[in-house]
């Protein structure tokens, strides 16, 4: 048998035929260079920290950055491996890796992480701030990332660098979001954690760690299908030295404009008995990482985000609701065919979207970009005050038909 040594690292049949030095030699060199070509020796474990941190992944960009995994608790362990246009990449188990914007990593002389972390117990009950909880419990902080899913309703959570020892779940009949738990292996390293859900809509979650448990919230459907009683965040894109587009023919600004909108919204939801809270009443400029850090505080149960829309091509016109997280579809669905018999373009209902406000999971969120300031047509409607009043009577119409379809609780 030939020895054919410049295909492949595995050169040859013959090693295992006719075992000699130099075949000996050049392969310990082959695998001596795949360790290192996959950078493990070159490893350092870090903590994530900073402002809201999120993973990637890839290092893909857009006008709102590259596509997002999801937001992960700060003092989580990450393994970087290497760093490309300002990201670092991380492994996060074995065979998977993401990227982090390098702001989110913070060294550490802390002894690293004893890896797989084993999974212990876990308790599922009800709570009394209209909350399901879940302990997850670990012995490290290890990286995580979630996904909601429909048809069934249920939530996914992957841990990295978790190996199951989970032998117990109590489930208690006190929960009121969640039917039931299970989970897989799915590698090993990799723990997957299904949490199936009794109610018909995703009324969000939240997810990070206590101490060294992962703890997971998961929202109750309200009690009934009115506005009433229904908290609702309302937020006005832009505000301040943040002025958002400009009208093409008028040179009107979208921030003074999703504010006028924001306001209409607001008194249209409280004279249906809605609890609103408003992300902001005046011209003042507010942070979009700001702003989900307060609702979190908040803790609204819908977000309603108005923007407006500009296109390079004046043609281009028309209503749009968008969302990140396929749970909370429905809501911008509902918005979206309330707002068409305005008699507005149909400009699309857009999935996985990234902008900051549809990234929390922790309420129900969608963003409406009413229309475009960039198209003759739909600016003029833009300036009308009897557009703001039929915007927000349709808004208010998009939320009952969505609290109308969906909050019907399974047994
Ligand atoms: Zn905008």
């Amino acid at each position: 048998m030939q020895n054919k040594s410049h295909q492949s690292c595995w050169i040859s049949d013959s090693f295992f035929f006719k075992p000699n030095k130099i075949i000996t030699i050049l392969l310990l060199v082959c695998i001596f260079g795949l360790i290192q070509s996959k950078g493990i020796s070159q490893a350092k474990w870090a903590l994530t920290t900073g402002k809201l941190p999120m993973i990637d992944y890839g290092i893909g960009e857009d006008r709102l950055g590259g596509a997002k995994m999801g937001f992960i608790d700060t003092a989580v362990w990450v393994q970087v491996l290497d760093s490309s246009k300002g990201m670092y990449k991380i492994q996060l188990s074995s065979q998977r890796q993401a990227w982090m914007a390098k702001s989110f990593i913070k060294w550490t002389d802390k002894k690293e992480p004893n890896l797989p972390t084993l999974s212990g117990s876990w308790t599922v009950k009800g709570g009394t701030q209209g909350r399901d909880s879940m302990w997850i419990r670990l012995d490290e902080r290890v990286p995580y990332r979630s996904w909601m899913e429909i048809q069934p309703n249920r939530i996914i959570i992957e841990v990295f660098g978790a190996q199951s020892n989970t032998n117990w779940i109590t489930q208690l009949s006190s929960s009121k979001a969640i039917a039931h738990v299970d989970y897989v292996q799915t590698a090993t390293d990799v723990l997957q954690i299904t949490i199936h859900l009794k109610h018909t809509a995703h009324w969000g979650y939240s997810l990070g760690y206590k101490g060294k448990s992962l703890l997971l919230l998961v929202n109750e459907p309200p009690a009934s299908k009115k506005l009433r009683g229904l908290k609702i965040a309302v937020d006005a894109g832009h505000g301040g030295s943040n002025t958002g587009a400009r009208g093409t023919q008028s040179g009107i600004l979208e921030k003074d404009y999703t504010l006028l909108f924001a306001k209409a919204l607001e008194k249209e939801l409280k004279r249906y008995g809605a609890e609103v809270i408003m992300v902001r009443s005046a011209d003042t400029a507010i942070d979009n990482k700001d702003r989900v850090l307060w609702l979190q505080q908040q803790g609204p149960q819908v977000l309603i985000s108005l923007h407006l829309n500009s296109a390079s091509r004046p043609q281009v016109k028309g209503v749009s609701t968008y969302y990140k997280h396929i749970g909370f579809r429905p809501i911008s669905q509902a918005i979206l065919k309330e707002m068409l018999t305005l008699g507005l373009n149909e400009f699309g209902n857009i999935g996985h979207f990234n902008f900051m406000l549809n990234a929390p999971t922790d309420f129900v969120n969608t963003l409406v970009e009413i229309a475009f300031l960039s198209n003759p047509e739909d600016e003029a409607r833009i300036q009308e005050a009897k557009f703001h009043k039929e915007t927000s009577v349709k808004i208010r119409k998009g939320i009952e038909q969505f609290l109308k379809q969906e909050v019907t609780t399974k047994k």
